[in-house]
């Protein structure tokens, strides 16, 4: 796995906590304010 990947696991493994936080690898990454990584509808957050 690549930093990348796991940037996007990690981004992951925090919307099962209960915070809202929109993350959908099927869209452009973005930057989310949240996690402080980049991932789809990262900019919703
Ligand atoms: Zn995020």
């Amino acid at each position: 796995m690549t930093d990348e990947d796991l940037k996007v696991v990690f981004a992951h493994l925090r919307t099962l906590k209960p915070v809202r936080h929109l993350v959908d690898n099927a869209e452009p990454p973005t930057p989310c304010k949240l996690c402080g990584n980049r991932h789809g509808l990262g900019e919703r957050n």
